[in-house]
């Protein structure tokens, strides 16, 4: 199974993207922890995109193209997976495909999952991450048991630079510029299947798993 997740930030797709991992036996790929990660690191790679993240902007198609091709250089099993995040504009899926196709592993299913604006702003900006373990909580919605502490390791919780509000609204701007090629790409292809994303996370991940065996039929 090789799934792709699209949706704006906050509409849960690092979530899904968890549970479709742990229960469909999945590797995960998410090209914002890659990248946040190698901007922790100071590794080329890093230093080149911190800038674009900063202000809530795409970093390059050239850079996560490339972040994408070492890891399909360093894991040459990579057959299963779900990506969170990648790809994000329609010239990486072009050149993902191209990839892919030289490799015989076809995407099987593009998941968009559908949020509004507002909803995004509210679910980010009330969003809290543990920076030992990378667990993730929401003010309200998902608190830990005690406010600004990680239920796992006691470390105290931090927001994410880019989870303020004006960058939210950035990212915002640029998710919409660049996802409606992308999305009819993967329309074109037959391969996009939209799921709201309301309600409890239990029942957007059933949908979800409904929609990926309709796609196998
Ligand atoms: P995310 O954690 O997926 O919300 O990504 C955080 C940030 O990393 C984004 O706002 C972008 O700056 C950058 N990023 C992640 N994935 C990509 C991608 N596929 N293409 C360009 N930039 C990306």
């Amino acid at each position: 199974m090789r799934l792709v997740l699209v949706g704006p930030p906050g509409s849960g797709k690092g979530t899904q993207a968890e549970l479709l991992t742990k229960n469909l036996n999945l590797h995960y790929i998410g090209t914002g922890n890659i990248l946040r990660d190698a901007i922790n690191r100071k590794t080329e790679y890093g230093l080149r995109a911190k800038p674009f993240l900063d202000v809530g902007e795409l970093a390059p198609d050239d850079l996560v193209n490339s972040l994408v091709a070492d890891l399909y250089r360093d894991n040459a099993g990579l057959d299963r997976f779900v990506l969170d995040g990648y790809p994000r504009t329609r010239a990486q899926a072009v050149w993902f495909d191209d990839l892919l196709k030289t490799l015989k592993r076809p995407i099987d299913a593009v998941i968009q999952l559908s949020v509004n604006d507002e909803e995004v702003v509210r679910r980010i900006s009330g969003r809290r991450v543990c920076p030992r373990c990378g667990t993730v909580y929401h003010v309200t919605d998902r608190a830990p048991k005690v406010a600004g502490i990680c239920d796992h390791d006691g470390e105290k919780l931090i927001q994410r630079p880019d989870d303020n509000e004006s960058v939210i609204r950035a990212r915002l701007k640029v998710f919409h510029s660049n996802t409606d090629s992308l999305l009819d790409y993967y329309r074109d292809k037959g391969l996009l299947c939209e799921q709201p994303s309301y309600g409890s996370v239990d029942s957007i991940y059933q949908s979800i798993l409904g929609l990926i065996q309709a796609k196998k039929h």
